[in-house]
């Protein structure tokens, strides 16, 4: 019998970091995006080459990192965000976990080339060594931000690697999908999105300006014409806490009741008029794009019950107090625990059937 050992340091490693990026393109994508919002850039680029493939680079005005950090931004749980467990009940950042650019070295090549407003008109050009070591630093010319490039994903997991090339298109849709929810719940964020194909040229997928309004991004990423067939969602309600133990800050106020907001659009329920909408129904939590089954699952009952023959397209941002869920549940935090969901679902399934029986009063504002 073969004898019981320890895996290799480096390949335990790399299996972890498989899972951070456990969703593939998409994963690293939503890392390198997400570091740039929490660096405060107003302005994002992300290119793909060869559809993600070859290489993805985002490029950010953000704060950049400073020279004390270099050495440790791509080591495993090096994070400037968060310190303690009990931080993570108030964390309002994206990342937290400092595992994502160890991942993308781990798994790729990965390059960072950086200047804080203090460095720029010079940057430093950063390459890692596959354990997330500080390989080699150079002057480079930079503005203030940050670009990260990361080559060849999966190149050190030979199966996710020829899994990535089978699936690339289904991966590159599924990736411009998670683009789109960011560039349009995120106001005052300039985002453009490029592709390279192996023999062609550079070309734009979709980009969307600076705009106060998520009603003005969708216009831009969706196209002017889908505005026409929504309406405002402004949703309201209050859950009744039950018998829940005083654990969260919440109960810890006594019992209060919790406020929940849903803002956001949705495609007229009125037959035929939500046509010009796009069949894509966009879930955040506080502003984090996130799957919510059982909430589209609702949004879609009460939907069928006004017409049955469109599906909705739904942009809908639940604001609500942190302490209400949990992002820390699966690797890439796009699976969000709502520790209150029954009581959430069937609040609001009653407000939102109240909101489509007044829709006459409801005016769509068409203006832009
Ligand atoms: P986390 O986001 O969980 O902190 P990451 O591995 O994604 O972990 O990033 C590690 C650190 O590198 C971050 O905490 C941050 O300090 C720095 N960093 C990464 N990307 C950027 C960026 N685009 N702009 C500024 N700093 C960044
Ligand atoms: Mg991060």
């Amino acid at each position: 019998m073969a004898t019981i050992k320890p895996i290799e340091g480096r390949s335990v490693h790399q299996i972890q970091s498989g899972q951070v990026i456990g969703d593939g393109l998409s994963s690293a994508v939503k890392e390198l995006v997400e570091n740039s919002l929490d660096a405060h850039a107003t302005s994002i680029e992300v290119r793909f080459k060869n559809y993600g493939l070859d290489a993805i680079e985002v490029v950010d005005n953000g704060d950049g990192i400073s020279r004390d950090n270099y050495e440790s931004i791509a080591l495993k749980h090096y994070t400037s965000k968060l310190t303690t467990y009990e931080d993570l009940e108030n964390v309002q950042t994206f990342g937290f976990r400092g595992e994502a650019l160890s991942s993308l070295c781990a798994l790729s090549i990965l390059t960072v080339i950086t200047a804080t407003k203090e460095d720029a008109p010079k940057g430093s050009r950063l390459e890692f060594e596959v354990s997330g070591k500080l390989k080699g630093t150079s002057i480079v010319a930079a503005q203030k931000g940050t670009t990260v490039i990361s080559e060849n994903l999966f190149r050190t997991l030979p199966v996710r690697r020829k899994e990535l090339e089978r699936n690339i298109k289904r991966e590159y849709t599924k990736v411009l999908g998670l683009l789109q929810a960011y560039a349009s719940i995120k106001t005052g964020v300039k985002f453009s999105v490029y592709n390279q194909p192996p023999k062609g040229k550079k070309t734009l997928v979709f980009a969307t300006k600076a705009n106060p309004t998520t009603r003005e991004n969708i216009s831009n990423v969706f196209g002017a014409k889908s505005l026409a067939a929504l309406v405002n969602l402004e949703l309201e309600f209050e859950m009744q806490s039950k018998s829940r133990p005083p654990v969260s800050g919440w109960a810890n106020r006594g019992g209060e009741s919790k406020k929940v907001k849903i803002s956001g659009h949705i495609s007229k329920p009125i037959v035929g008029e939500g046509r010009l909408a796009p069949d894509r129904q966009m879930f955040f939590v506080n502003q984090r794009p996130c799957n919510l089954p059982q909430v589209s699952r609702a949004f879609n009952e009460v939907y069928k019950q006004f017409n049955v023959t469109q599906s909705p397209f739904i942009f809908a941002n639940l604001q609500m107090d942190t302490n209400a869920y949990d992002v820390n549940v699966s690797p890439d935090k796009r699976t969000i625990l709502l520790h209150d969901q029954n009581e959430l679902l069937e609040s609001f399934k009653a407000s939102l059937t109240e909101l489509f029986n007044n829709h006459e009063q409801y005016v769509p504002h068409t203006q832009l």
